[in-house]
């Protein structure tokens, strides 16, 4: 009998999922390692949840590990990528996903509620991207996903330096898709609307953000994780880079 093809489009691939402990991170380390790829679980200090993402990945037969690195700060984004390499000796798909709040009105804006948000959401991505696209490039094969926001494209009151930080990450994905397409590696963001984690817990105007939301209900994490599953598949994603994929319940239609 004809051997079963493999239906994991992801198997022996190296995925890093930044901020994964958690929330939507945590979905697209599950959602990737169910189709066979090798996780790295990033986190900044939440331990024993990533260690928990990780045994619930052995438990469905997959492989991951959990890398404690603050990815805003250069030297631990370097020390990350060298322990993966060390691991794994490649790196096939990086998922830029950490990403923090500091939410007040511009006003009361202090800069390092600014700074803090812009070191995370967009100097982390730029370092992460930077540091694995020196190993894509010499594989000629990659897939970097960056999490962005429908608040980078529409902006958000009380959201001055995250949605600056989200727009920059738009600007960011398309450039690096130019600049790496003659060499196989695609860029794309993700812009996810409410999604049901710890970031959108404590919202208290909820009546009034369903108002903005025509599918009436927040996201789930997996309902992004899907999308950014579909676009680190092979073939199925090839052809497409420098895109923006909306997540958030008709909020946003271009
Ligand atoms: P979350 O539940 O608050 O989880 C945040 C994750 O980021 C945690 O795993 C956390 O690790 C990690 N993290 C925080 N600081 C870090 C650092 N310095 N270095 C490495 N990891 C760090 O957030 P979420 O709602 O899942 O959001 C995930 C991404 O989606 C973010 O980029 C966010 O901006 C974006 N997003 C979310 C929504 C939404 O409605 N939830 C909407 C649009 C976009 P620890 O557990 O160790 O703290």
């Amino acid at each position: 009998m004809e051997a079963l093809p493999d239906l994991q489009k992801l198997r022996d691939k190296v995925a890093i999922v930044t901020g994964a402990s958690r929330g939507i991170g945590k979905a697209i380390a599950l959602s990737l390692a169910s189709e066979g790829a090798n996780i790295v679980v990033n986190y900044a200090s939440s331990s024993t949840a990533a260690e928990q993402v990780v045994a619930e990945i052995a438990a469905g037969g997959g492989s991951a590990i959990a890398l404690q690195a603050d990815v805003s700060k250069a030297d631990q984004v370097e020390a990350l990528i060298n322990a993966v390499m060390e691991k794994w000796n490649r790196i096939d798909v990086l998922v830029n996903n950490a990403g923090i709040t500091r939410d007040t009105l511009l006003l009361r804006m202090k800069p390092e509620e600014w700074q803090a948000v812009i070191d995370l959401n967009l100097t982390g991505v730029f370092l992460c991207t930077r540091a694995v696209s020196k190993i894509m490039l010499k594989q000629r094969s990659g897939r970097i996903i960056s999490i962005t926001s429908v608040a980078g494209q529409m902006g958000n009151p009380g959201q001055a330096n995250y949605s600056a930080a989200k727009a920059g990450v738009i600007g960011f994905t398309k450039t690096v898709a130019k600049e790496f397409a003659p060499r196989g590696i695609t860029a794309n963001a993700v812009a996810p609307g409410f999604i049901a984690t710890d970031m959108t817990d404590n919202l208290s105007n909820t009546e009034e953000i369903l108002k903005f939301i025509p599918l009436g209900r927040y996201g789930q994490p997996e309902e992004v994780a899907g999308m950014v599953r579909f676009l680190a598949s092979d073939p199925a994603a090839a052809y497409i880079t420098g895109q923006v994929f909306n997540v958030d319940g008709g909020m946003v239609m271009a």
